[in-house]
């Protein structure tokens, strides 16, 4: 019997975890399952142990059981600590159950390949939800500037900025906040979910710099609401694709040692999205 991994989630038929992880193990030649499960809203802990039973020796969590995740867990990572989100659990040898957040390496990595501005840049967070908390401490790593988490509800933005302060210059707001009022980020990341209805956060025209960069964490065939929004406004755009496949990279990397290449996982993906259209 191969090893066994999985995605787990609710809804959860979207998923491409299981194509991207698939396609990272007939490349490395490892011997692996991996898995799209839908779990109850109400029981993450039974379906979880009913996994452990069957041998399964890690999993990837997605909407909504990203905090059971992080309850479950025996032990964290030290950027799972600090993030307080989890997006990867490895069984281990001694029973315990591993917990990680692969979203923030996934991001940087993303953002790196493309060239988005990072070092001595003016960097606007929208959003304070989990992904959000998983990036703030590796793009404080690459020596921005500044960043601003401009959230819907202000007082979840300030409390996450402030929970970073000691790793660099970092605040938090509403979007009528006058850092965001003021605009002139050189790079500007879409961490809400308002794409996924169709909607997009009252921004001003002023927004980017001269090479402002956009970047939205969605992703799909189409560009997101935000990406069209940014378009005349931005001198580049980005969906998250790229951030889907470098977060799962590291969450294969956690399980079985051997770092994937993701530059052609990518194309792949995108190739899939496009037919499906
Ligand atoms: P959460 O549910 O934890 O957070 C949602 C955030 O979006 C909150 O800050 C919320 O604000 C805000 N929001 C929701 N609706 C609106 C709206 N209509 N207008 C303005 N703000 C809104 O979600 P996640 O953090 O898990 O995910 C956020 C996004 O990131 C999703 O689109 C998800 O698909 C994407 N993502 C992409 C990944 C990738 O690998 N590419 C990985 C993980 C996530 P409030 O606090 O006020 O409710």
């Amino acid at each position: 019997m191969s090893d066994l991994y999985c995605v787990f989630g609710n809804p959860i038929k979207h998923s491409r975890s299981p194509f991207i992880h698939t396609l990272f193990a007939e490349q490395t030649g490892e011997v692996l399952r991996y898995e799209a499960r839908l779990a109850p809203l109400d029981d993450f802990q039974g379906v979880w142990d009913d996994f452990v039973a069957e041998g399964g020796l890690g999993a990837n969590v997605t909407v909504p059981f990203k905090l059971d995740a992080l309850q479950l867990a025996d032990v964290l990572s030290a950027r799972a600590q600090r993030a307080q989100a989890v997006n990867t659990l490895t069984c281990g040898k001694n029973g315990k159950v591993y917990a990680d957040t692969t979203d923030g390496v996934g991001l940087v990595r993303d953002l790196t390949s493309l060239n988005a501005p990072l070092v001595g840049a003016r960097i606007l967070v929208l959003g304070a939800g989990g992904a959000v908390r998983g990036v703030l401490e590796p793009l404080l790593a690459m020596g921005p500037e500044a960043i601003f988490v401009a959230n819907r509800t202000a007082s979840k933005a300030r409390e996450l900025a402030a929970n970073f302060e000691d790793l660099g210059k970092v605040s938090g707001g509403g979007f009528e906040a006058s850092d965001v009022q003021a605009g002139g980020f050189d790079l500007v990341i879409n961490g809400t979910s308002a794409s996924l209805a169709g909607e997009l956060p009252p921004l001003p025209d002023t927004l980017f710099s001269a090479h402002g960069f956009a970047y939205d964490m969605m992703y799909g065939a189409e560009p997101t609401v935000f990406m069209r929004w940014a378009e005349p406004r931005a001198a580049a755009t980005a969906d998250g694709l790229g951030m889907l496949v470098e977060q799962a990279a590291e969450s294969f990397f956690l399980w079985r040692n051997i770092r994937p290449d993701t530059a052609s996982v990518r194309e792949a993906l995108r190739h899939s999205l496009l037919e499906k259209k």
